[in-house]
């Protein structure tokens, strides 16, 4: 059974898939006053799980908006759709930026509720994103790890490996005995560099549902 508890080291390996920016307003956590966190996409109140698959990295202005919700009205028709999942959708598929690149819009009805219920133009949003376009640190590319690549390359540098294989729904592989205690608890030290190829398009993220 997943654990229910997010931990030190399931919170690393979800910082470091999302590159350490948040996965709705795309701000990097380095230039963030406070650290972010881990959210439920589909919320706990809902029966959502702490699984690889329904956890994002978010700031705490974003998360907080976003509490339970998992619906909102998009203001161009006001019908109220599902918001944006990060796991199952390209963030570029619902938002793009704006010509000076410090408001994000909506180019679905998805994308539209989303901006709406999590404010993510925010006042505060807004000039950090100046400030970043000033010193050339946004928009950030938009790039993922697959489930594999959190596995096989994520987890292991951040010093996790068999606590995930439930949460990611995989197999650990199977190794040596004598291999084991070996590489049990490697000293976390950052991600800052993965192997070519680990980082994928957006269009490999699977399905959107608009
Ligand atoms: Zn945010």
């Amino acid at each position: 059974m997943p654990t229910k508890r997010v931990t030190a080291a399931l919170r690393r390996v979800v910082m470091e898939r999302a590159r350490d920016h948040g996965e709705y307003c795309r701000i990097p956590g380095s230039f963030a006053t406070q650290s972010f966190t881990v959210e439920h996409v589909a919320p706990r109140e809902a029966g959502g799980e702490t699984v690889l698959s329904n956890l994002a990295w978010a700031c705490f202005g974003c998360n907080g908006h976003k509490h339970t919700a998992t619906h909102g009205m998009d203001p161009d028709t006001n019908e109220a759709v599902t918001l944006f999942h990060p796991r199952e959708q390209p963030w570029s598929h619902h938002f793009e930026w704006s010509a000076d690149l410090t408001r994000i819009l909506g180019k679905t009805p998805c994308g539209r509720a989303t901006i709406e219920v999590l404010h993510l133009n925010r006042t505060g949003l807004v000039n950090l994103r100046r400030v970043l376009v000033a010193g050339g640190d946004h928009p950030p590319p938009e790039l993922y790890a697959s489930p594999a690549d959190v596995w096989q390359h994520i987890a292991p540098m951040a010093g996790v490996n068999r606590e995930l294989a439930p949460l990611l729904r995989m197999n650990p592989p199977r190794r040596p005995r004598a291999a084991r205690s070996a590489d049990r608890a490697p000293r976390y030290t950052g991600v800052p560099e993965l192997p070519a190829g680990v980082w994928r398009a957006p269009g490999g993220l699977g399905r959107s549902r608009v």
